[in-house]
């Protein structure tokens, strides 16, 4: 047959492959909120890229424009030059998302993904204050380069390094454990000349920690960490890769505490349809770069400022946000009430919008969650350092049905692997 071999997989892509695994099946197609391998089986997705699909697969709109530019011989690569694509995009998103919510922030084109848009914001954050050290929180994940993951709270993805990683400090994040207290050691390590710790260039937060387990931080929190930085001329960085792009019910993240971050990095579901893009917004008295000090060959492609300013179209009202977050307290409610259904497994509901997990405290339950629910047709992953947490991502354009068919699928699982 024609059909591709699983083989492939295991003995010629390298062992660092880990989707293959959880997923074990070839992948062929995929539309909304849904996905088919090569046999035609379909599965629901609840996992929307790990938040690169947060408008569901081939939106049909991003789709047109794309042919469109396509077929129009529209320039795909430019390096740096100026596009039309470009300058759609920079005005569309000035326009539809940084004006109406008060901010102002210049845009940088970092490279194509989350991991080069937080490396652009602790370069800048260091060039900036002339210090070196950026202080940031258990169980974060900012990326898999040798300075995001300095500041990534996960000892397995650090070891990947293979050297000690340097000039990053951890704190507690929110409610992390209950006996220490972030704040009071935020406090002492920037305002207290005695800490034995120096001043840092910056603060990288995300607000609520998706890989990490989907932890939340408070409101209350973060503006207490933002404030606290300012006193200190500390920057504020916010990691807005995966809980932005309207995933926790807001455009940015951290609408709902009002923080105004002196540099926000976003990346996954920015460029629509999938494509690699990411943006670094950088407040404009800060944008000290030299032309050329911070490049790359496919930084800002054409592609994704297609497909990105098409997006951008969902933002234009406040319908698409409200939604968002109609869904997201209708899955919370279901997955609260699944939960309360299996006493003991003691699950714990967390999360904002639609980034939402079930933290299951028995070691490997939640794996043998997702395990049983791929075999039922529902795409899931697991998250937190233990892999301790069922993660639901589903994608932002999922209807009901797609959401109650998916939270079913669930519910066996669970039944299943208990
Ligand atoms: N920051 C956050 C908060 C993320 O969730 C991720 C990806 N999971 C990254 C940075 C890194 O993005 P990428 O994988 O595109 O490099």
């Amino acid at each position: 047959s024609d059909k591709t071999d699983m083989s492939v997989f295991e003995k010629v892509e390298s062992e660092v492959r880990s989707y293959c695994r959880s997923f074990p099946t070839v992948f062929e197609k995929a539309r909304g909120y849904k996905l088919w391998d090569q046999e035609g089986r379909e599965f629901i997705d609840f996992f929307a890229g790990a938040g690169a699909l947060n408008y569901g697969h081939n939106d049909p709109g991003m789709k047109e424009k794309l042919i469109e530019y396509l077929s129009s011989d529209g320039i795909v690569h430019s390096l740096d030059m100026a596009t039309t694509a470009k300058a759609d995009f920079l005005k569309k998103f000035k326009e539809i998302i940084l004006e109406p919510r008060g901010l102002d922030y210049k845009v940088m084109f970092p490279g194509p993904t989350g991991t080069n848009t937080v490396e652009s914001a602790l370069k800048l954050a260091r060039k900036v204050t002339g210090r070196d050290t950026v202080i940031s929180f258990t169980r974060a994940f900012h990326g898999m380069t040798l300075g995001s993951l300095s500041v990534t709270g996960n000892a397995f993805k650090r070891k990947g390094a293979g050297i000690p990683l340097t000039n990053a400090v951890s704190l507690p994040y929110d409610q992390y454990d209950g006996k220490v207290d972030s704040l009071t050691l935020l406090e002492r390590y920037l305002e207290d000349k005695g800490s034995g710790v120096d001043l840092p260039a910056a603060v990288i937060l995300e607000t609520v920690q998706g890989e990490g387990g989907i932890n939340v931080a408070s409101s209350e929190w973060l503006k207490q960490v933002e404030q606290i930085c300012r006193r200190q001329g500390v920057l504020l960085i916010v990691d807005d890769v995966q809980a932005g792009c309207g995933r926790t019910g807001t455009f940015f993240s951290f609408e709902p505490a009002g923080l105004q971050p002196d540099i926000v990095c976003l990346s996954k579901s920015l460029g629509g349809y999938g494509v690699p893009f990411a943006i670094t917004l950088i407040r404009p008295d800060l944008d000290t770069w030299a032309p050329g000090e911070h490049n790359g060959t496919f930084r800002g492609h054409n592609l994704a400022f297609v497909a990105a300013t098409e997006a951008l179209r969902y933002w234009e009202t406040d319908e698409f946000a409200q939604e968002i977050r109609r869904k997201g307290e209708k899955t919370r409610t279901a997955l609260e009430d699944i939960t309360a259904k299996f006493p003991d497994l003691k699950g714990e509901v967390r999360g904002r919008g639609l980034m939402l997990g079930i933290e299951f405290p028995e070691e490997g339950f939640a794996e043998k969650v997702c395990e049983e629910a791929f075999k039922r047709g529902l795409i899931m992953e697991t998250s937190g350092p233990d892999s301790e947490v069922a993660k639901l991502l589903p994608p932002l354009i999922i209807d009901d049905e797609g959401l109650d068919k998916g939270l079913a699928i669930l519910e066996k699982s669970i039944e299943a692997a208990a």
